[in-house]
């Protein structure tokens, strides 16, 4: 077994082990097989991080939701957040940091571990969490008393709790002190108090070992072994620890570090423990710690020999500063030609393939035996090295593409073999991304992963409307159908197409996936409207086991069931908890506007008004505008990009990757593959409650438009505004004279025809490489419009000097929300800056009936240049406010309650 580095977050875990997680959480875990593990993110701990501390100190909140949002991108599935220094206060600091994370979707989707050695923090923290969170920590410290009446508290508000070995002696140092201090709190808690037992986590204490001093030699062997009594012993509980402390006395010399962490994460979690502290990017996956090191790490953990911690130190004194580097190897040529086969689809080589498949074709009495031999022998080592984390995404798709060249080399032959018989495969799939829907990255990376392991794919490609789907899939018989969408209103395609399903009585599994398809919405929506087993899908990773268990013979009717009743259950959970939030009316929203005018804001006037055609831009402009970290994660590749290139597990691959991807990018700027193009306006405006009015001139007196906007109806803090983008604009009759722009850009214009070749070359790598690409220049070029804007179309900061990264990471002044973002949720009101823009014409964009852009990689928002503005999320809103909004644009109520659904609080 090895730990499964899938990505930085490296555990993921079983769900179902773990009913203390909330339904808030959920969308962080999913289901493998090899390892349940969670892992706990340490960053927004100012004990532990001092950069945390310092913005705390600075009341720069801002930057510190920032390190929580890298935790949970890093992939930590729990939150630690510490506020115990002497310099701040505890108290108000937590609340004040819970309740913004609350409104950050992104960061409040996994719980929270609050933690403090304070139990007033402990106690203000919790009335402020939303979902289910995780005290850290309660001891029998202070005696049996205060104990149960913390632990009484806590189990009042749900939550889960660890509990420290700890006693009136003192802290647990042997494996006998720690079962006997974990047994008596287990029966304090469950016996005496009925606490759920699920919801208790031990730590036993993680202490240093190969210290040189004697009475630490057994610290780790004594944990492992206090793990697995627990696990044995106290049903239900959890393991739980802080694993960087074991590697203590190697600080300095991260490689031997490194190596401990993850060799004690191996064991600990052999013995049980599911769940830790753990600083993603100092471990090394298990299998590929040198033998050498290991040996010698294991000596010391497992305190196998007496000069154990000696031999390690004396070997760290020798690998201080390691590099590693490979030269191109063509001994693999030499070998069998299966092998060879093997060797090239594992690496991803297509070079020989067909030479190789040729001679293998010789080999066999049939050509369809060189598929179902060697390549599929070959294709199973991928899927196993994908399936225990030791290959990545990129890799895999490579091998397809050896893979599918394989094939179509041997089709002809295949054919004329006659004797035919049907392909043998284990089942056929139809993919589909749903009508009013353009985005298939993730569709047909899908596509290929499932491909890879035989199974027959029949890719609808976008738009589908639910009658061609089903039309499909019963011509087809296929054995299961996939959808795909990335914009909310695909969701409700997704539950009209499972309604359809139960009327056309097919019983086939329905798999969902893409970016704003969650396991929550699957249960509660989609899986209620239909009878077959429907199942969300994470990530394309997850798709192959997915499948496999749906349609494997023997226990396909088990596993349909248990999908089904752990549906059942999440969607009784979620109409049990009440979710409806505390809102205030929207009158009294508006009474608590963001206070800007009046006030001493000068608006600056545009150089021009009306609209201005972009297309003076090429590729070539673009690309020094790309931000590379969401590259890698449509690649299935977590982290931030350029320390992403550095990570210890997934460095080498993220690197090759990038070089791959600016070879295609110099090819795209010098060959003008992609015709970036794009329009801009500005427009006299003022605010008009919560709508925003746009005048023909500058006198001001007509009207031509209206933009709607929505407000935040969360009841708020003291001193906190509930938000409205109208409000960053000043109202009409203000002394104030503003001004509003609107963008529409594309990268995505021709396209078409160099994915066809890629198609026709049977290079998935390279066409959903060139997708990708394409979305990061769309993205660039909305980054490089907006500081062409601020620095000379609108004119407001015109000697702005700002780096690459700070453009990222959007330190200027002014906003550009999206419509369909968390501000502005509806994505009808596409419809109307797109007229303003006249997009269509000007920048060769249309939109889909659920108002996605077409060419996919295109972007438009507005532009709002106040100091004040800012990025929020609307949240939920009211009825009063629905009513009052269908008013004012003139829509039903059940349609603007359709593309607002999501945000709905009854
Ligand atoms: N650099 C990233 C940027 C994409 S997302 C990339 O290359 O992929 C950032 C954009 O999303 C913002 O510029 C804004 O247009 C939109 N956005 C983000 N949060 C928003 C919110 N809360 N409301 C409206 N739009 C938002």
């Amino acid at each position: 077994m090895s730990l499964n580095p899938a990505y930085k977050g490296v555990y993921k875990f079983k769900w179902e082990n773990h009913p203390f997680l909330t339904l808030s959480g959920l969308e962080a875990f999913t289901v493998t097989p090899e390892t349940n593990f969670v892992n706990v993110g340490e960053r927004t701990n100012v004990t532990g991080s001092r950069k945390f501390l310092q913005l705390i100190q600075e009341n720069n909140y801002e930057a510190a939701l920032e390190v929580a949002r890298e935790q949970v991108e890093g992939g930590a599935q729990i939150i630690d957040i510490n506020m115990d220094e002497g310099m701040i206060n505890g108290v108000e600091s937590m609340v004040r940091f819970l309740n913004l994370i609350a409104s950050e979707p992104d960061i409040a989707r996994v719980p929270v571990m609050l933690d403090s050695s304070r139990w007033e923090i402990i106690e203000a923290g919790l009335q402020c969490l939303q979902g289910k969170g995780v005290v850290n920590s309660i001891s029998l410290k202070e005696g049996e008393e205060k104990f149960l009446k913390q632990a009484t508290t806590i189990m009042r508000y749900g939550a889960a709790v660890v509990v420290m070995a700890f006693d009136e002696d003192g802290q647990a140092d042997t494996y006998e002190r720690r079962i006997e201090i974990c047994e008596r709190s287990y029966k304090l808690l469950v016996d005496k108090l009925g606490f759920p037992p699920q919801d208790i986590i031990f730590d036993p204490n993680v202490f240093p070992v190969g210290t040189g001093m004697e009475e630490h030699r057994k610290n780790a062997m004594d944990f492992f072994q206090a793990t697995r009594w627990i696990r044995e012993n106290l049903p239900a509980a959890h393991v739980s620890g802080g694993v960087s402390n074991v590697s203590f006395s190697f600080r300095g010399n991260n490689l031997v570090r490194e190596a401990m962490h993850s060799a004690f994460l191996y064991h600990a979690i052999r013995e049980g423990m599911d769940m830790g502290i753990v600083n993603p990017s100092m471990l090394m996956v298990y299998d590929d710690i040198p033998a050498e090191l290991l040996e010698k790490v294991e000596d010391v953990l497992l305190d196998r020999k007496e000069d154990a911690t000696e031999k390690l130190l004396e070997y760290a004194e020798t690998v201080k500063g390691e590099g590693k580097r490979k030269e191109r190897d063509m001994s693999w040529r030499e070998g069998k030609v299966t092998e060879r086969l093997t060797h090239a689809l594992v690496q991803g080589i297509a070079e020989f393939v067909e030479e190789d498949v040729e001679e293998a074709r010789h080999q066999f009495e049939r050509p369809l035996q060189v598929i179902e031999g060697p390549l599929m022998d070959g294709m199973n080592v991928v899927g196993d090295l994908f399936g225990s984390g030791k290959m990545f995404l990129p890799q895999v798709v490579k091998s397809a593409r050896v893979m599918k060249k394989a094939v179509a080399y041997l089709l002809p032959f295949i054919e004329a073999d006659k004797a035919k018989g049907g392909k043998s495969n284990h089942g056929k799939i139809l993919l589909a991304t749903v009508k009013g829907d353009v985005h298939d990255i993730g569709k047909n990376i899908v596509g290929v992963v499932l491909g890879c392991n035989n199974y027959e794919i029949i890719d609808l490609g976008v738009m589908v409307p639910a009658e061609k789907i089903l039309a499909k899939a019963r011509e087809e018989q296929v054995d299961a159908i996939g959808l795909s969408g990335l914009i909310t209103p695909s969701l409700d395609e997704m539950v009209h197409l499972a309604k359809e399903m139960k009327r056309e009585k097919f019983d086939i599994p329905l798999l969902i996936g893409g970016a704003t398809t969650s396991r929550i919405h699957t249960a509660v929506k989609i899986d209620e409207n239909y009878e077959g087993a429907v199942v969300h899908v994470l990530d394309a990773s997850r798709s192959v086991t997915v499948v496999e268990s749906l349609l494997n013979k023997d226990n396909q009717v088990a596993f349909r069931k248990k999908m089904k009743d752990e549906y059942a259950d999440l969607r009784d959970q979620y109409h049990k908890r009440s979710t409806a939030k505390e809102l205030i009316s929207i009158e009294d929203a508006r009474k608590n506007k963001v206070p800007l005018f009046p006030g001493d804001h000068k608006p600056v006037k545009p150089t021009f008004t009306g609209v201005k055609v972009i297309d003076d831009v090429d590729a070539g402009m673009l690309a020094p505008y790309i931000d590379w970290t969401p590259f890698f994660a449509t690649w299935e590749l977590r982290g931030k990009y350029p320390e992403i290139l550095k990570d210890e597990v997934v460095g080498e691959e993220a690197t090759r990757l990038i070089g791959d991807a600016k070879k295609m990018l110099d090819r795209i700027i010098k060959e003008k593959w992609l015709k970036p193009k794009g329009v801009v306006g500005f427009w006299p405006a003022a605010s008009s409650g919560d709508d925003i009015v746009l005048y023909t001139d500058e006198s001001r007196d007509k009207s031509f438009a209206v933009l709607h906007t929505l407000r935040q109806q969360l009841k708020k803090a003291q001193g906190q505004p509930n938000k409205a983008l109208s409000d960053y604009i000043a109202p009409e009759g203000d002394e104030a004279k503003d001004y509003i722009g609107a963008f529409a850009v594309t990268a995505g214009l021709g396209i078409e025809e160099h994915l066809k070749a890629f198609e026709a070359d049977h290079d998935d790598y390279q066409g959903i490489m060139l997708k990708a690409l394409a979305d990061r220049l769309a993205e660039a070029f909305a980054e490089y419009l907006h500081e062409r804007v601020r620095k000379q179309l609108w004119g407001y900061i015109p000697n702005e000097k700002l780096s690459n990264e700070e453009l990222i990471t959007e330190q200027y002044q002014g906003i550009r929300p999206a419509a369909g973002y968390p501000a502005c949720p509806d994505h009808t009101e596409k419809e109307l800056i797109f007229t303003l823009l006249n997009a269509e014409e000007n920048a060769g964009i249309t939109l889909t009936e659920s108002f996605a852009m077409l060419p996919a990689s295109s972007i438009s928002g507005l532009y709002f240049s106040h100091p004040e503005s800012t990025y929020f999320a609307l949240g939920k809103i009211n009825k009063d406010q629905v009513e009052d909004y269908a008013k004012r644009k003139g829509m039903e109520v059940e349609t603007v309650e359709r593309w607002l659904s999501p945000n709905l609080n009854y």
